[in-house]
C-alpha cells in the first residue's frame, strides 16, 4: 500500500474555516503643496498599494490613479518611487500631465547623472553593433525598451533623427545630444519632436537641426539590393519606417508573378517586390509619396512597377470586382486605432482588406500582411486573419510569424513594445 502523500501546504491550515482576513483599508495622503524629498534630496514619490504591486510585477509605467496624491512636482524630474511605508523601491521620470505618470527607469538606488545616461546609450548601441553587425542604419534607441523611456534615435549613417517625448527628455535634450556626439560623432542630429504623442504630456511639437549640420539632401540608405532614400526633415517618422526594414528585405524572397503592395509610401515593399516579380502595382493614397516611390523605382532601375495614386480600400474592392489576380499582395497600412475606443473598427479595417487581399490571390499565392495598430495585439490580428480566410474561403498557411527588426527590441512586460506584426500567409 503506498502512503498517502506528504501535507505539502505551506500556509497556515484554515482550521476555523475563516479565510484571510479582508486587507485594511489602505490610508491615503493628501495631496502634497511641497514635493516630499528622499534622503539624498531627489523628489520621493509614494504609491498606494496597487501602484506598488504593479511595479513589483515588472510593469515599467505607473499611472496616475495609482499615485498615493499628488506628488506638487513640475514634471521632468527624476524620482525616488516609494511604498506606501516610505520604502525604496526603484526610480523613475515624472510627467505631470500625461495619464502615464512614471516610467521605470532603475530598481536599484542609483544616480540618475550623465554617466547613467551614457551607459544606456552604450548598452543600445552595443545591442545593434552585435545584432546588426556593419549596417549603418537602425533604431539605436527604443524608448523603454532600451531603458530610456520617452527617447527615440535613428540613426541614417552620419546623420542621427530623434524624437523626445516626455518632460524629462526634452529636458535632457543637450545632455543626449552631447553623449550621442561622444559615442557616435555624428555630422548631424535632427530633432523631430514634431508628433501628436507630445499633446500628451503638455509638449509642443518642435522639429529642426539639434546639432551639427542637416545632410545636404535625403540620405541613401541599402535595404538588400534596394537603395533607399529618406528625407530627414520632412519624411513620416524619423524619416523613414526603420521598423518594417527587415521585413521589406524577407518580402523579395517570396515575390513573383503579378504583384501588389497597398499602402506603399515611397516603396519599402515595392521596390523589394520589383526585385523578384514580373510586375508591381503600388498603391498608395499620397500624391507625394508616390512620386518618391517613381523617383526610387528610376533610381534603381526598377522599370517594372506602376504606382496608382488611390485609396487601397477602393482599389482592393475593384480589383475583386473585376476578377484580376496576383501572385504576391502586401498590405502594411498606417495605424487603424489610436485608441482603445477604435480597436472594433480597426478590426474590421484590417478584416476588409485581408479579406479582399485573399481573394485575389492565386492558388500558391503569398499575402505579407502588417499591422502597426498596438491596440490590436498579434493574437487578434491572427484572429482577424483566421475569420477573413474563412469569410474568402480559402485555405491559409501561416509562414512566418514576424515583428519588428532587432534595433526594435521588445520589452517584457511592456506589451505597448511589441506593436508590429507581419504575417507571411500562403493560400492553397
Ligand atoms: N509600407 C510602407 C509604409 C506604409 S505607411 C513601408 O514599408 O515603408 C502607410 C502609408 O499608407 C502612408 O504612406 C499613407 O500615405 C498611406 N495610406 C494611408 N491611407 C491609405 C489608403 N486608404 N489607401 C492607400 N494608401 C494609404
Amino acid at each position: 500500500m503506498t502512503k498517502p502523500p506528504p501535507h505539502r501546504r505551506s500556509g497556515p491550515p484554515s482550521a476555523s474555516g475563516r479565510g484571510r482576513p479582508p486587507p485594511r483599508p489602505e490610508k491615503l495622503a493628501p495631496d502634497r503643496t511641497t514635493p516630499d524629498l528622499g534622503p539624498d534630496g531627489t523628489p520621493q514619490v509614494a504609491l498606494v498599494r496597487r501602484g506598488v504591486e504593479r511595479w513589483q510585477a515588472g510593469h515599467p509605467w505607473i499611472y496616475r490613479a495609482d499615485l498615493n496624491g499628488d506628488p506638487a512636482l513640475a514634471g521632468g524630474e527624476v524620482v525616488r518611487v516609494v511604498d506606501g511605508r516610505g520604502w525604496f523601491i526603484g526610480k523613475a521620470l515624472y510627467s505631470k500631465h500625461s495619464k502615464i505618470s512614471l516610467r521605470w527607469l532603475s530598481y536599484d538606488d542609483v544616480a540618475v547623472d550623465a554617466d547613467f545616461f551614457r551607459q544606456r546609450l552604450q548598452s543600445a548601441n552595443a545591442l545593434r553593433q552585435q545584432a546588426l553587425p556593419g549596417e549603418q542604419t537602425y533604431r539605436l534607441v527604443h524608448g523603454e525598451a532600451d531603458g530610456l523611456p520617452g527617447l527615440v534615435v535613428d540613426r541614417y549613417g552620419d546623420y542621427l533623427s530623434a524624437q523626445f517625448l516626455v518632460p524629462a527628455m526634452e529636458q535632457r535634450k543637450e545632455l543626449i545630444a552631447d553623449l550621442l556626439e561622444e559615442l557616435l560623432h555624428p555630422r548631424g542630429i535632427v530633432n523631430r519632436s514634431d508628433v501628436g504623442v507630445r499633446a500628451l504630456e503638455g509638449l509642443p511639437q518642435e522639429k529642426g537641426l539639434l546639432r551639427g549640420a542637416l545632410p545636404p539632401g535625403p540620405v541613401s540608405f541599402d535595404e538588400g539590393l534596394v537603395r533607399m532614400r529618406a528625407d530627414l526633415l520632412e519624411g513620416q517618422k524619423t524619416g523613414a519606417f526603420l521598423d518594417q526594414r527587415e521585413n521589406h528585405v524577407m518580402a523579395a524572397q517570396y515575390a513573383s508573378g503579378d504583384a501588389l503592395d497597398c499602402f506603399s509610401y515611397v516603396g519599402g515593399f515595392a521596390l523589394q517586390l520589383a526585385t523578384r516579380a514580373r510586375h508591381v502595382t503600388a498603391v498608395e493614397i499620397s500624391e507625394a509619396a508616390g512620386a518618391q516611390l517613381r523617383d526610387n523605382a528610376a533610381a534603381n532601375k526598377l522599370s517594372n512597377l506602376d504606382v496608382v495614386t488611390a485609396n487601397a480600400f477602393d482599389f482592393l474592392r475593384d480589383a475583386v470586382d473585376e476578377g484580376r489576380r496576383f501572385d504576391t499582395i502586401v498590405l502594411d497600412p498606417p495605424s487603424f486605432a489610436k485608441n482603445k475606443d477604435a480597436i472594433a473598427a480597426a478590426v474590421r479595417g484590417y478584416k476588409e482588406i485581408n479579406l479582399r487581399a485573399l481573394q485575389l490571390l492565386k492558388p500558391g499565392g503569398i499575402l505579407i500582411s502588417a499591422s502597426c495598430t498596438y491596440h490590436v495585439d498579434e493574437q487578434a490580428f491572427e484572429d482577424m486573419l483566421a475569420s477573413a480566410a474563412a469569410d474568402a474561403r480559402r485555405r491559409v498557411q501561416i509562414i512566418e510569424r514576424r515583428g519588428a527588426g532587432r534595433d526594435h527590441p521588445v520589452l517584457l512586460n511592456l506589451r505597448e513594445t511589441r506593436y508590429l506584426k507581419c504575417f507571411v500567409l500562403r493560400v492553397l
